[in-house]
């Protein structure tokens, strides 16, 4: 078995491949969120993970990040496509609005966080920890089908599994942070360091704690998240077909020499 590009997302997406046979896949660093999806779009080989489980039983600090993305890695998998819900911090991020994700900040705790250790010490750069080429070809993609979506934004990743409170959510929005999410980190390190690209798709599905606007809006409740996310899942999955679809087969980005220089050596 093997797969050229590795799609993680919530439950449901399974129906995007045609032919999809499921791998059960053990890592060193343990079982993926769940059994592997493999199958095709257009011509390319496509692995899937729900990565809270296809009964969505993994909560946000509990995701087993590193064999999730350690079995893409073991079926060969060069691109990974990062799918999510994430809060808008700006009034102007609109609900049910795609955005690219172009930078992170990491603020969770306790999750393992790398690959390296052991007896290897890597310092891989994260300064910019998605894939720009990927990016670009996600927005062509998504107006191509006239979807509402931003090429950029600056994406806030904590714990959870609670929403923020309304002074963490302040806090957020005066440092300029775009959105906000639960699980984009470690994901965009771990696939660092296994010199692959990333590309993070969120789908804005609420207003976190509800301070733009001057505080008129509600804080966000999970069936809120969950209600707009499926209203926009089909939107992600046609953006998915048509971005993995018409991808070049080589890589034309600085993703894959990830670790050169990396490794520290004595
Ligand atoms: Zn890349």
């Amino acid at each position: 078995m093997d797969a050229e590009v590795g799609i993680i997302g919530g439950s449901g997406f399974y129906s995007l491949l045609d032919d999809a046979e499921t791998v059960e896949i053990e890592t060193d660093y343990g079982k993926p969120s769940d059994k592997v999806a493999i199958g095709t779009i257009g011509k390319k080989k496509v692995a899937f993970i729900p990565r809270h489980g296809s009964k969505h039983t993994i909560p946000p600090h509990k995701v087993p990040y590193r064999a999730n993305i350690e079995a893409f890695n073991s079926l060969g998998v060069k691109r990974v496509i990062s799918t999510s819900a994430c809060g808008s911090l700006r009034r102007e991020i609109n609900l049910g609005q795609i955005v690219l994700f172009d930078q992170l900040v990491n603020m969770t705790h306790g999750r393992d966080e790398t690959f390296f250790d052991k007896d290897e010490v890597v310092h891989v750069s994260t300064a910019d920890p998605y894939c720009k080429g990927l990016r670009a070809y996600a927005s062509i993609a998504a107006t191509d089908l006239g979807f509402e979506h931003r090429d950029v934004g600056t994406v806030v990743v904590v714990n959870g599994p609670r929403f923020s409170t309304r002074a963490e959510s302040k806090l957020f929005i005066s440092q300029g942070f775009d959105l906000i999410n639960m699980t984009q980190y470690p994901e965009a390190a771990l696939v660092r360091e296994r010199a692959m690209c990333y590309l993070g798709i969120g789908i804005v599905t609420d207003y976190d704690a509800g301070l733009v606007a001057g505080g008129s809006i509600e804080p966000v409740g999970y069936a809120d998240v969950a209600k707009v996310f499926s209203q926009n899942v089909e939107k992600v999955k046609s953006v998915l077909k048509d971005l993995v679809g018409d991808l070049p087969k080589e890589r034309d980005c600085v993703c894959g020499s990830a670790l050169d220089g990396a490794m520290v050596k004595v």
